[in-house]
């Protein structure tokens, strides 16, 4: 029986019925099965699907949205695997008239902007160049941190690890053991892509596979580095692929409790072989598709403490509308958005602080800023 919502249940009662027994095991607190989150996906009822993610985000997280003052960097487009990711439109070869590889004096140049702006994160990750050595990016850690003490080190994705593991000719827990006494505070979710083998062949076939990409986030949470995961929705995958990749996390997570937060990171095909291939380019995921995978995220993931919207690939508006289908993190201002918008986003490439308050508190939520292992730095001083 669905309860009243005076006595903790769902603001909107499932309309379709197929929806309903899912609907008792959220409100019961009872995990939900592969079958329950493709019928969500595959469900017309998206206001029963949001709020069945609100009540297990409330439950969770109350109304406290997190944010944070953090800064991309992205040291080099350079990637080996360009001809691969068919699906990416920012790796390139070294030869490219618009290949670039920074200095680390050129890092720390663009790092001063956290001088300007409260900044408690950088937040760095980029091609798999075939010639910087693993040293490139642990002298770039010491020198952020000598630099600017106060701020976190978010960087590096499983597939950048592995590849310096490749580069370097030693395994990955010794790679991020080397990035762990440098000063990495945390690694990003990218790369994982979908974990389908079929999805992956089409669109990134020999990338790092999900196994190794799940072991090298196992390596890191064994060391104690938390990390982000992700889900790459919108292109060739179905709702079963998206689920069965949504189930992988969580088993991880279920052995590590290492994941801090699930993105899904919704695909720009523009300046893609994939989107010239399937004739989508200009086109973008559409707006219930993104609530949607949100939300299915935030009901089955029910062992992730946090569910984050990409607002730079989904758009402001749709990811303050997130903040009541199971979202409680607004990602941050990013300063310096390079790679989705090389794939044609037409977002910002940066925010403001005032601005993510304001988006937050015109939802009727509670910002709260962050760092990134989700301490509460500050209430927002400004108005
Ligand atoms: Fe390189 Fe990453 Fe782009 Fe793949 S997705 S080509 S690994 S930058």
């Amino acid at each position: 029986m669905i309860l009243p919502r005076s006595e903790g249940g769902l603001a909107v009662r499932p309309r379709a019925r197929n929806l309903i027994p899912i609907a008792e095991k959220v409100e019961g607190g009872e995990r939900i099965s592969r079958e329950d989150a493709i019928a969500l996906f595959e469900s017309d009822d998206l206001l029963a699907v949001g709020a069945m993610a609100d009540l297990v985000n409330r439950r969770l997280n109350g109304d406290r949205v997190y944010y944070v003052a953090n800064q991309h960097i992205n040291p080099t487009n350079v990637c080996i695997l360009n001809k691969v990711c068919v699906f990416c439109s920012y790796g390139v070869r070294p030869v490219a008239d618009d290949a670039y590889t920074m200095s680390l004096d050129e890092v720390y140049e663009e790092a001063e902007a956290a001088r300007r702006a409260p900044t408690r994160e950088f937040h760095i990750v980029g091609g798999l160049h075939p010639k910087l050595p693993l040293s490139y990016y642990t002298d770039m850690i010491r020198g952020l941190k000598e630099r600017h003490p106060t701020v976190h080190v978010k960087a590096l994705t499983a597939v950048e690890i592995a590849h310096l593991a490749r580069v370097e000719g030693i395994d990955s827990r010794q790679v991020l053991q080397e990035l762990l006494d440098a000063g990495l505070d945390a690694m990003p979710g990218g790369g994982a892509e979908v974990f389908s083998p079929a999805v992956r062949s089409t669109i990134a076939d020999r990338k790092l596979a999900a196994d190794e990409w799940l072991r090298v986030h196992r390596e890191a949470h064994e060391l104690g580095i938390p990390t982000n995961c992700t889900l790459l929705y919108g292109h060739v995958e179905s709702a079963a692929d998206r689920v069965d990749h949504m189930i992988l996390l969580r088993d991880l997570q279920d052995e590590t409790g290492g994941f801090s937060t699930f993105i899904p990171l919704a695909w720009h095909p523009d300046n893609t072989a994939l989107g010239r291939e399937l004739g989508l380019e200009g086109q973008r995921t559409g707006g219930v598709d993104d609530l949607k995978a949100l939300a299915v995220g935030r009901i089955l993931l029910d062992n992730v403490p946090h569910i984050k919207t990409h607002w730079i690939m989904v758009t402001r508006k749709v990811s303050q509308i997130a903040l009541s289908f199971g979202v409680d993190d607004l990602e941050g201002t990013v300063v310096l958005e390079k790679i989705t918008h090389t794939a044609g986003a037409d977002t910002p490439i940066g925010l403001d602080l005032q601005e993510i308050i304001d988006l937050i508190r015109d939802a009727g939520k509670t910002p709260v800023e962050r760092d990134s292992l989700y301490n509460s730095v500050a209430e927002p001083a400004v108005a």
